[in-house]
């Protein structure tokens, strides 16, 4: 199953910041939208980087209460590891164990198509695994 499936599934809202808003306006974004981490755009729509909630946690130990007023800039990882609508979603769950990230944005031909967390993969994998139950229930009853 690739990427795309799941993309499409959810929707392809794409939530992002600037880079110079502050790390407040991002941990509103974060709260508002329940997710654990945004992308950073220019003003062009370019993807210059990825804040998480692991970045704002280290921003604290860093920064004290006076990170909120920092630029996303100071805070976000700015090279991002992506990957493509056609990457299967084995792969996924490989680049974000071996990275140790739980979020990678899918883009195409240098466009921003969506992004998958690690929630939509473990999502994914509970659903295969209840059509593999469903069926194989069903198959058991019929013989
Ligand atoms: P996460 O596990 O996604 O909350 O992020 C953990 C750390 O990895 C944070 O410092 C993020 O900024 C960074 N990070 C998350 N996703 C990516 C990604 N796709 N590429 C590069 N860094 C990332």
């Amino acid at each position: 199953v690739s990427v795309l499936n799941i993309i499409k599934h959810k929707g392809s809202r794409i939530v992002s910041v600037r880079p110079e808003a502050t790390v407040a306006q991002a941990v509103a974004v974060l709260h508002e939208k329940r997710i654990g981490a945004v992308l950073v755009r220019d003003v062009r729509g370019a993807l210059v980087g990825i804040l998480s909630e692991r970045d704002v946690v280290r921003g604290i130990v860093r920064y004290g209460a006076a990170v909120l007023e920092k630029p996303i800039r100071a805070l976000m990882t700015a090279n991002v590891v992506s990957c493509t609508p056609r990457d299967d979603v084995r792969h996924v769950m490989e680049v974000m164990t071996m990275r140790r990230v739980r979020h990678l944005p899918v883009t195409e031909a240098g466009t921003l198509k969506g992004i998958i967390s690690i929630g939509d993969v473990v999502k994914h994998r509970l659903d295969m695994a209840q059509l593999e139950v469903n069926v194989l229930r069903d198959y058991a009853r019929s013989h």
